[in-house]
């Protein structure tokens, strides 16, 4: 195995100067070193092939005993140093203090073909943030967060990446539904991958403490390290920093909104620096489109990350970040302007990406009432977001009566298909009929465009939990088999059609399936 290193983080910024693996409250440190757990039993399950190449890996290297150790922590690589991370964060609203890597540990950062990536261990033990919990993660969760970050990879979502999932061979001992029903399950590691995983609370935790110093050094080094264009430090230079990370925020949660992604955990210690799509935990998939709709039942009560909230948290979290780079720039109202951009942007986005999701090329002035009366049209009948956008893409602007019988099999229940329903879709598709009559494109060229932004297959929730119930009795194929599906989720792969259909009725209020807590 031959790795280009390239320790930017540890190498430019200050570790914490303790030593032991202790839980406390680390101060004026980004980081600690810390060693992975030692585990029983290791095992590979499954390698992405990409990621692999990314890092300039062979197939053969991650055959070997070396991989298999150094990615389940067995081994610490020579000459590197791991590491968890010191950050913050607002949970659910509140400042909850410290938090920090408490089950991941950062093993190196890659240098290969010009790409510099940081490689971290989920699920291998303890660290100095592990606060109440044992720093490890179980299988289920981490079949999850495997197959979902190399999912949203190919789906065109900016997302950390995932490496390698691996059994423990350890037995992890989990609460799943907080009732007192405590069981052991499966330890697993997922190797995570991406460029950095600096969080909204690396920043936060400084800010918090008055830590001014610190919160320069991080600021400098991101800036210099992942926004080189930006130029310089300075308070314009932070400002223009600032903006880059909401505009980047922004794009992200667009494209959670176009596949039917809920993410279910949006503190500010999930937040990427980098707008990425970071710590997969209790997310799900729209099936019926739902603006209310949130996989986490911790979040049951008020929904604070629902699906249609997601843009709202987006703009809360960068007020945070925002609050937190402010004992640097010493100024709101510049902050403030772009806080106020991003609600103006939103809209501009949000407006564009429904008009692709249509195939609408050209812009008219009933576009936006269009989109609002098709949106309030998906919440008359439980209607599958995925299956009614991919279906869309067959309308024929000549035949709008067809348009209800083309996005049939998106209704759960087509016996409500009836009376005053069927009458809003059909006047809908008339409109849509209509306004198709504008743009010069072909009913066939728009078809291609529109299966290129809606998805054929996603992660519904029922298929992870289907992979998670045969791994859990050693039977690891499924997994393979979604991994490979959605590396082309956009192709109709005619063999593989039995995932494009709506979530089974098992499903509908299945544990893992409907209802995920955060234990994982
Ligand atoms: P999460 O809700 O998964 O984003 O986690 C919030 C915080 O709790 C982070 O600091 C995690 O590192 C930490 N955490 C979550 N699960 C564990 C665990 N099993 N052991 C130690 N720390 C954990
Ligand atoms: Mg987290």
């Amino acid at each position: 195995m031959n790795l280009n290193f390239d320790n930017t983080f540890i190498d430019s910024l200050p570790a914490d100067a303790v030593k032991e693996n202790t839980r406390r409250q680390v101060e004026q440190a980004c980081y600690s070193f810390v060693t992975p757990k030692q585990t029983a039993k290791p095992k590979l399950l499954h390698v992405s092939e990409a990621m692999l190449e990314q890092l300039g890996l062979s197939k053969e290297d991650s055959e070997s005993d070396t991989f298999l150790k150094v990615f389940t922590g067995n081994e610490v690589y020579q000459n590197t140093k791991p590491y968890a991370m010191c950050y913050g964060g607002h949970q659910f609203g509140n400042w909850a203090g410290q938090l920090g890597d408490g089950r991941a540990i950062n093993l190196f950062e890659v240098n290969h073909n010009n790409k510099r990536w940081a490689v971290q261990l989920k699920g291998a033990g303890e660290t100095p943030y592990s606060r109440t919990a044992d720093g490890l993660a179980v299988l289920r969760s981490s079949i999850r967060e495997y197959l979902c970050s190399e999912a949203m990879h190919y789906l065109g979502v900016p997302t950390t990446r995932a490496l390698s999932l691996a059994l423990s061979g350890d037995q992890v001992l989990r609460d799943m539904l907080y009732n007192g029903n405590s069981a052991y399950e499966k330890g697993a590691i997922v190797t995570r991958v991406a460029p950095s995983f600096l969080r909204f609370g690396n920043f936060e935790i400084f800010a918090a403490r008055q830590d001014v110093e610190n919160l320069k050094k991080l600021v400098d080094f991101t800036i210099k390290e992942y926004y080189p264009e930006l130029g310089e430090p300075s308070k314009e230079t932070y400002l223009a920093f600032f903006k880059q990370v909401t505009n980047r925020t922004l794009d992200m949660i667009i494209h959670w909104q176009r596949v039917g992604f809920v993410h279910g955990v949006m503190n500010t210690d999930n937040m990427s620096i980098l707008g990425l799509t970071i710590d997969y935990g209790p997310y799900g998939w729209l099936e019926g489109f739902d603006y209310g709709w949130t996989p986490n039942t911790t979040d049951r009560e008020h929904k604070r990350y629902r699906y249609g909230n997601q843009p709202n948290i987006g703009l809360w979290n960068l007020f945070k970040l925002a609050n937190a780079l402010y004992p640097l720039i010493e100024e709101a109202e510049p902050l403030e302007d772009i806080l106020d951009a991003y609600k103006v942007d939103f809209d501009k986005k949000s407006f564009e990406m429904m008009r692709s999701k249509l195939g609408l090329e050209t812009e008219d002035v009933f576009d936006k009432s269009l989109i609002q009366d098709l949106e309030d049209n998906l919440l008359l009948i439980e209607t599958d977001m995925t299956i009614f956008f991919r279906n869309l893409s067959q309308f024929k602007k000549e035949n709008y009566l067809e348009g209800t019988q083309i996005v049939e099999d998106a209704f759960y229940k087509s016996e409500e298909l009836t009376g005053e329903v069927i009458n809003r879709w059909q006047a809908w598709f008339q409109r849509y009929a209509d306004r198709l009559q504008q743009e010069s494109i072909s009913d066939e060229s728009r078809k291609e465009k529109m299966n290129a932004v809606n998805p054929k297959y996603v992660l519904r929730n029922y298929m992870a939990q289907l992979a998670i119930d045969a791994a859990d009795n050693g039977n690891y194929s499924l997994i393979d088999e979604l991994f490979q599906l959605l590396k082309q989720p956009y192709a109709e792969q005619p063999n593989m059609e039995k995932w494009f259909a709506k979530r089974p009725e098992w499903a509908r209020h299945k544990v893992g399936c409907s209802m995920l807590s955060c234990s994982s």
